[in-house]
């Protein structure tokens, strides 16, 4: 048997497609979705960090014995923390206080430097995007990974996650739809498929607490309500969003995604996240606004691993007044 000796960075996308049954079942649509949880960091933010790291060396803005810092919900951290193992650099993270614990314990197992701030509105200087810039700035011959405004985020979707959704599907693709926390996923991906083909139907899905559905539906950033899930929800336009190629767009309410979180898992084996949820709920939206017979894919963004200490702790459920779907209820809806 012979081994091909990859580097390490290279376990970094090609991440499996699956069908979905049940989604598929109830919309009459075949709804897809790409396993972005097998990423070696767990999360689809995998992808943004290599191509950030990989941009800004390109450009000379790192050099050997750098330090990486950036902002960030817990996943984009947790793949830069890898990426920067595997080439030599430190890695600083700044994080709101908020965010799961086992984010914050895998950063710091992988040898981040974790710096939490409380959870504050972006026109707060103490917000955690800014706080990193400012770190970034006072620390020599460091890079701040600017996510949510360095596009080389939404090159990483465009060139890989989009290129392997459009080979995966054999070309054939009716509609494609995810949440947004930087937009890199939803604008790279909506691009890249746009570009085999502009008949693709590109949809944000938005939970409750973000600012976009009413932007793309109605040309104005209003946000109401609040979400439980980490690492989306959006209140501005991006730098990666600029020029992302939206046709249509659905709110989905936590309720609604932890029920697919909890269905997921009891009908289909998959463990994951809340925002992997939304989205799964956002792709039967759009199965059924486009209509059956449709190919539809969405993203399973993390696993649901990380979030032992909330939406799989029934304490936290019931704190929040999303008590678990039982597996025998689910199975018989
Ligand atoms: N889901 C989770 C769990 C995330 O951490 C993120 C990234 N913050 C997203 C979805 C959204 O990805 P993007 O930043 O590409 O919009």
């Amino acid at each position: 048997m012979s081994i091909t000796a990859a580097h390490s960075l290279a376990l970094i996308g090609n991440t499996p497609l699956v069908r979905l049954d049940f989604p598929s079942r109830e919309t009459g649509c075949e709804v897809f979705a790409k396993c972005e949880f097998t990423n070696p960091g767990g999360s689809v933010k995998d992808r943004a960090a290599l191509f950030m790291v990989e941009d800004a060396e390109a450009r000379g803005q790192l050099r050997p014995g750098g330090t990486i810092v950036e902002g960030t919900a817990g996943n984009t951290g947790i793949g830069l923390a890898l990426v920067a193992n595997a080439k030599g650099y430190r890695t600083v993270i700044v994080m709101p206080e908020t965010q799961s614990r086992e984010k914050m314990d895998t950063l710091r197992a992988l040898g981040a430097e974790l710096v939490l701030v409380p959870a504050a509105p972006y026109s707060n200087p103490g917000h955690f995007v800014h706080t990193s810039r400012r770190i970034a700035e006072e620390t020599d011959n460091a890079m701040w990974a600017n996510q949510f405004d360095n596009i080389a985020n939404r090159k990483a979707h465009v060139v890989g996650t989009a290129e392997e959704i459009w080979q995966q599907m054999d070309g054939r693709i009716d509609g494609f739809t995810c949440a947004v926390g930087t937009g890199g996923t939803l604008a790279g991906v909506g691009l890249g498929l746009k570009a085999h083909d502009p008949n693709v139907a590109i949809a944000l899905t938005d939970p409750h607490g973000a600012a976009l559905y009413d932007y793309y539906a109605h040309g104005e950033l209003r946000s109401e309500g609040s979400s439980a899930a980490e690492g989306i929800g959006q209140g501005r336009i991006t730098a990666n969003l600029e020029g992302a190629p939206i046709d249509t767009q659905f709110r989905i309410g936590d309720p609604e995604g932890l029920e697919m979180v909890d269905r997921l898992l009891a009908e289909e084996g998959l463990c994951l996240g809340l925002s992997s949820g939304i989205n799964v709920a956002g792709a039967m939206a759009l199965a059924r606004t486009l209509g059956p017979g449709k190919r539809i894919v969405t993203i399973l963004c993390d696993s649901g691993f990380r979030y032992l200490s909330t939406l799989y702790d029934p304490d936290w459920r019931r704190a929040k007044g999303l008590e678990r779907v039982a597996a025998a209820d689910s199975a018989a809806a």
